[in-house]
């Protein structure tokens, strides 16, 4: 189990990290998307407008999927902590260190059942 103290540390470094996801989400996505509207550009003419319009959305939500796989995993995270189950392996049930914890907030299994998951995926 974490101590109050542990938890808002863990807390606060979770909701940072997010912040920090969703602000570069919106940057690379406005990025990414200029650079997309400028490709597109050159096949204007060749596709009628409403082709290109139609496009340029679902591309967008490709690449906004993508960024935010992070965030998901840090605000299921945030959920575990709000509903006191963070801390705790979600397959097993055994506590989680705070100093694994402390590498990857968004930790959801212990060890050995992290290896289970490894070796599984391997196999
Ligand atoms: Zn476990």
């Amino acid at each position: 189990m974490l101590t109050v103290c542990q938890e808002s540390e863990i807390r606060a470094a979770l909701e940072k990290e997010l912040n920090r996801i969703l602000m570069k989400t919106h940057a690379a996505v406005d990025a990414e998307y200029i650079m997309l509207c400028a490709g597109l550009e050159q096949f204007r003419g060749v596709f009628s407008g409403d082709c290109l319009s139609g496009q340029i959305p679902n591309l967008r939500k490709s690449i906004t999927i993508e960024l935010d796989v992070r965030a998901v995993k840090i605000l299921q995270a945030l959920r575990r902590i709000n509903e006191h189950r963070y801390g705790s392996c979600s397959r097993c049930g055994k506590s989680i260190s705070f100093s694994e914890l402390h590498c990857d907030p968004t930790k959801e299994l212990c060890v050995a059942c992290c290896q289970e998951y490894n070796e599984m995926r391997e196999n």
